[in-house]
């Protein structure tokens, strides 16, 4: 297949044509004293700092400090509220609904789906293989001239590996429609993230999160780089004020700590193949699955009764056991030392 990518074909005609909602601190950049633009209150609020302001709404500061920390332009960095956002907007400006489909990859993330029924998108589901690879055949076969999006997760959760980086760009050379990586997991793997290859790739989004390796789900901060076109729509479409003041500024701090994170990844890597070892040592395992991630896939006997016994001592896991291609599976995020020490002594009675 020849590649032959247009963004001004791909777009739907309403997005093309709508006006985006012009905010006070949009329409207002320079140096002024006396702000009466935004009915904000004027005389403040119970809390310090500028809360009674409305944030900043494209995250300047936010994405320049991001824009050193990945070797990326300022301008390729959308900002969400999590990176659930930023699938939902990929729905909104590329899928007509009732019309256009999105392909996806179970076992998978499952927010997928979900934003794609939200906006009334079909999805074609193509399995993964059974070591959780891409179909490539079955992928080909299932795009059509209505297929919009291709979800990549990798590494993917649930199953926690990432997926050939060379399938990904057999994708990446051959769709015509945008081809997202969702690289939630990727502080934790062998792999290299996509983000170096925007250049190469006009019909690329990856998406990041600072909910995993940087510990602020709380937060909700998502990642989408892409094309400057790309980030403009989602520029266009996203609500005006999407990331709030606090988590500007508390991310802005966050930031300056990447050796904690690294620190941190390297703990929980630690911890993942002590904890992989001691599964591997229970009667009940059957399964350990290659993790990429900060969580293990265990294939377990009675993984549903295992589960309920976990919960029954306060220790909650995700049963993933009704998901395809994972029966009897249980997803075990890696904990601290001594919470992994609990969970290996909660399963020994079993
Ligand atoms: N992608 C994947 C693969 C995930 O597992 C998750 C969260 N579990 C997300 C995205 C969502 O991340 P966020 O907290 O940024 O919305």
């Amino acid at each position: 297949m020849i590649m032959d990518f247009s963004l001004e074909k791909l777009v739907r005609e309403n997005i093309k044509k709508m006006t985006p909602y012009s905010s006070a601190r949009h329409e207002f950049t320079g140096d002024a004293s006396i702000f009466l633009d935004a009915n904000e209150n004027s005389f403040g609020s119970p809390l310090p700092d500028n809360f009674n302001r409305y944030p900043d709404p494209l995250q300047k500061e936010v994405k320049e400090k991001l824009a050193q920390i990945k070797g990326v332009p300022a301008q390729n960095i959308f900002l969400g509220n999590g990176s659930d956002e930023a699938i939902d907007l990929l729905y909104r400006i590329f899928c007509e609904p009732g019309r256009d489909n999105a392909i996806i990859f179970p076992p998978t993330y499952g927010m997928y789906e979900v934003c794609a029924e939200m906006n009334n998108v079909k999805v074609k589901k193509v399995n993964l293989t059974n070591d959780y690879q891409l179909n490539i055949d079955a992928i080909e076969e299932a795009i059509d001239p209505f297929t919009k999006l291709i979800f990549i997760c990798s590494p993917n959760n649930p199953t926690g590996n990432s997926i050939n980086r060379a399938d990904i760009e057999i994708i990446l050379n051959n769709f015509n429609g945008i081809v997202m990586i969702d690289e939630a997991y990727i502080n934790y793997a062998k792999q290299k993230t996509f983000i170096a290859e925007l250049t190469e790739y006009p019909n690329l989004v990856v998406m990041q999160t600072l909910s995993k390796a940087w510990g602020l789900a709380g937060l909700r901060l998502g990642m989408a780089y892409a094309s400057i076109p790309v980030i403009d729509l989602m520029n266009k479409v996203k609500y005006p004020y999407n990331i709030n003041t606090a988590t500007q500024l508390l991310v802005l701090d966050a930031l300056n700590n990447i050796d904690w994170v690294n620190e941190h990844i390297e703990v929980t890597i630690h911890e993942r193949e002590n904890l992989k070892n001691d599964l591997l040592n229970l009667p009940s395992t059957e399964i350990v699955y290659p993790s990429d991630s900060n969580f293990l896939l265990v294939k377990m006997k009675n993984a549903r009764s295992i589960y309920e016994e976990l919960c029954k001592k306060g220790i909650i896991v995700r049963d993933r056991s009704k998901v395809i291609l994972c029966d009897d599976c249980l997803r075990i995020t890696i904990g601290t030392n001594l919470e992994n020490k609990k969970l290996i002594e909660a399963l020994n009675n079993f």
